[in-house]
């Protein structure tokens, strides 16, 4: 398995920016007409620059969730055309066997309050990008091999969220928060009339509304699925164009200790989810906590003629409905904070018991919610990040002195993606890989850094 393909995913954001002009300073970059080399540059890495047609440079990818996938698609990227570059995907489930393969898949980049989050912008251009790519991965094969077995309207449903306001105070900070929205995933105040057109049995308890109609809703497991296809792509193509051969594998295997990879790789990126504190380097160390999240799956009987309107949007309040289809949704989710439960598989009585949180909930707003049929749940570990001025931001940068057992190999953390995992894997992705390539976690935003204070 291997190969991949690369449009241009660069952007003009702050960081993005910052990132390139670090890199054009790279030793493995050695078009550029700087000759300088980043001080923490591994040895390894710099062997291999001089000779990089001969040597292969061999990463591991520990996780194939939408952390794990995005930095494979970015390292494949990034990396230069004449490079030999070998990467070894590990998961012990196989493609979206974690948190990401249960995601409910709702991305916009605002917060509940409809605030923009932490580099909002470039998370959702970033995110945007590497779902064109997925799709076009699916498109492309469609084309070749004439099936339509994944068809890209299974990757993401544009149907836009709607948000109601829920109190008096509520809405005064909504509005303001929805005058700084982005241009290219607008926030519409609406009133209920205009929200009836939108979703005829809707339930506001104000006269006020905000729809985002370029929201989406993600299928989680086809995005990842087609990502990793859109890598392979990219393997074939960059092998067939440039001199340095790309190789791509996925290993489903589970990794028990970092100490088992020792030796065999230049740089070890740890991408898995809330498991990470399971592995015995990482243990205690992360400032990670761990909330289940349990979703369900309704579908409308047979019997129940009218369906959810074809263009209707999802619906986004104290439990949100994600919209897959006229006669199917997802409903979700709890937040278990006492569990450290990673199973997917729901016992009946937790099913029932998430059902009598979320029910309620979704009725409030949706009260045709009580004609649907409970048809199963799953569930899923969130590794929530401790909660700073800016937001519960993901943790990622160089774990070398927390794992510390072999200097030639570099070990990098990208984690604690909480409950904004989609919205953030692109641009984290990418900012992770060009970090890696170049051994230089400077080039990583401090805001993300700052947890690993323990750096040597
Ligand atoms: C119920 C629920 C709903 C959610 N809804 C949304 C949503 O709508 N939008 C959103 O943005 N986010 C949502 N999230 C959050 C999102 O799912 C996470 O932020 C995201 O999935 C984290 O991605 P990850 O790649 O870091 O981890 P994961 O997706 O958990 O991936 C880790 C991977 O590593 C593998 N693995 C674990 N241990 C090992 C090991 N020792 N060796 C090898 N492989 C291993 C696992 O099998 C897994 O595939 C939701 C989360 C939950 C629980």
């Amino acid at each position: 398995m291997l190969l991949s393909p690369l449009k241009s995913l660069h952007s003009p954001s702050s960081l993005l920016e910052r990132s390139r002009r670090r890199r054009a300073a790279s030793p493995l970059f050695p078009t550029s007409s700087s000759s300088s080399s980043s001080s923490s540059s591994s040895c390894s890495v710099r062997c291999c620059s001089s000779s990089l047609s001969r040597c292969p440079l061999r990463y591991a990818v520990l996780g194939a969730g939408f952390a794990g996938l995005s930095v494979a698609w970015h390292l494949l990227k990034h990396c230069p055309k004449d490079l030999h570059l070998i990467i070894d995907i590990y998961d012990e489930s196989g493609i979206g066997g974690g948190a990401s393969g249960v995601a409910g898949g709702l991305l916009h980049p605002y917060s509940p309050k409809v605030k923009l989050l932490w580099q909002g912008a470039s998370c959702w251009r970033e995110c945007l990008k590497l779902l064109s790519i997925a799709e076009a991965a699916v498109g492309s094969r469609e084309s070749t091999l004439g099936t339509h077995e994944c068809s890209r309207e299974k990757i993401i449903h544009r149907r836009g969220i709607l948000r109601p306001a829920v109190d008096a105070k509520n809405l005064d900070i909504l509005s303001k928060n929805a005058e700084n929205c982005l241009p290219s995933c607008r926030i519409d105040s609406i009133d209920k009339e205009a929200a009836k057109t939108l979703v005829p049995d809707i339930r506001v308890p104000f006269n006020s509304l905000f729809y985002m109609p370029e929201a989406l809703n993600v299928h989680p497991l086809n995005y990842l699925q087609a990502l990793f296809m859109a890598c392979e792509d990219l393997v074939k193509e960059m092998s067939a164009s440039g001199s340095g051969s790309k190789e791509l594998y996925l290993h489903k295997r589970s990794i028990n200790q970092l100490s088992d990879l020792a030796g065999e790789y230049h740089a070890v990126v740890v991408c898995i989810g809330a498991k990470a504190n399971l592995l015995p380097e990482l243990a205690g160390k992360l400032p990670l906590r761990m909330c289940r999240g349990v979703i369900a799956h309704l579908r409308l009987p047979d019997h129940v003629k009218e369906s959810y309107p074809d263009h209707s949007p999802s619906i986004l309040s104290d439990a949100w409905l994600a919209i897959q289809g006229p006669r199917d949704l997802l409903v979700g989710s709890t937040w278990d904070w006492k569990s450290n439960n990673t199973s997917r598989e729901v016992p009946a009585e937790e099913a029932s018991q998430a059902l009598d949180k979320l029910i309620p909930k979704a009725s409030a707003v949706y009260p045709k919610i009580k004609d649907w049929a409970f048809i199963r749940a799953k569930a899923g570990l969130r590794a929530m990040p401790p909660l700073t001025s800016e937001g519960s931001l993901p943790l990622l940068g160089r774990i070398d002195h927390i794992v510390d057992f072999n200097q030639d190999c570099k070990y990098w953390f990208f984690g604690g993606l909480g409950a904004r995992g989609l919205l953030y894997h692109g641009l984290l992705g990418k900012l992770m890989a060009q970090a890696v390539l170049q051994g230089d976690d400077s080039l990583l935003p401090s805001e993300l850094t700052s947890w690993n204070k323990l750096k040597s």
